[in-house]
């Protein structure tokens, strides 16, 4: 995990102040930033005042520092933030996924689709356990449903590629989360994030098979949604 990190030194990190406002409403709180944030009060910073408007240094959007303090401090507090208008992410963020691992074969059998090469076959185990303090109900146990998950790329060059991000995205615990099944509706469970993955290698009736010509660049752009792209592999 992280380092513990002040959340004021986070925000101030990443956004800088804005001496004039934009005549704009702030994302968060929907008042107009020339206003106090909507947040004073549910915030007990000392440090940041509730009229003070902040500027995103990448993408330039500008809200309430008290409100973007609102909502770090809402997450996983892991030294992250990301725009909540255009969903730009700065510094590395991390999930919530449980512990487990994650292990990685490879299969002489061709995907459909994928006539030229073999598989490379991915499988994550993770136990049940007791939720943590970043978990919806923490103290509370999780359940573990259809593990081991197996799990099926291309062992091609866009493939690999896709595999080497999925293991950065492992190791910042981005595969899988602890919440409600939106399939079974089960509570408190080890449930797939943001990144969709192919759980089935021979058909696609489920959606979550092959063949699938769109399926690696639309996990590319979902790794990329949670922060993890090319430039990660090698800095
Ligand atoms: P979920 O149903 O909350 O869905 C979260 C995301 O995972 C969604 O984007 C969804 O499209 C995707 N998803 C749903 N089913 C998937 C599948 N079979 N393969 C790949 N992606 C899938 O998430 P969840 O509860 O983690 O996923 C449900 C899947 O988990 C089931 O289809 C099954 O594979 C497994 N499961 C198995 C058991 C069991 O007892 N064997 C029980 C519950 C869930
Ligand atoms: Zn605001
Ligand atoms: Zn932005």
């Amino acid at each position: 995990t992280a380092p513990e990190q002040k959340p004021e030194e986070v925000i101030q990190r990443y956004m800088e102040k804005v001496a004039v406002p934009p005549e704009e409403d702030c994302i968060i709180c929907m008042e107009r930033l020339s206003c106090p944030s909507g947040y004073d009060g549910a915030s007990d910073s000392q440090a940041i005042p509730p009229n003070t408007v902040g500027k995103f240094t990448k993408c330039g959007h500008n809200l309430h520092l008290l409100c973007m303090l609102a909502m770090y401090n809402n997450g996983t507090k892991d030294g992250s933030l990301q725009c909540p208008s255009c969903k730009t992410i700065y510094g590395e963020k991390t999930g919530t996924q449980p512990k487990g691992k994650m292990e990685i074969y490879s299969t002489p059998q061709p995907l459909p689709g994928h006539p030229d090469c073999g598989t490379i076959q991915i499988i994550y185990s993770i136990p049940p356990g007791i939720q943590g303090p970043e978990h919806p109900n923490p103290g509370q146990p999780y359940t573990c449903r259809g593990f081991p998950r197996l799990c099926f790329l291309p062992d091609n060059h866009k493939g690999r590629k896709v595999l080497e991000l999925l293991k950065i995205a492992w190791t910042r615990r981005l595969i899988f989360t602890v919440g409600t099944s939106s399939t079974t509706g089960e509570p408190d469970t080890v449930v797939w994030n943001e990144i969709h993955h192919k759980t089935e290698m021979m058909s696609n009736i489920s959606g979550h098979g092959y063949p699938d010509p769109n399926y690696l660049d639309n996990v590319l752009s979902e790794l990329a949604s949670q922060g993890v792209t090319e430039g990660c592999l090698n800095p």
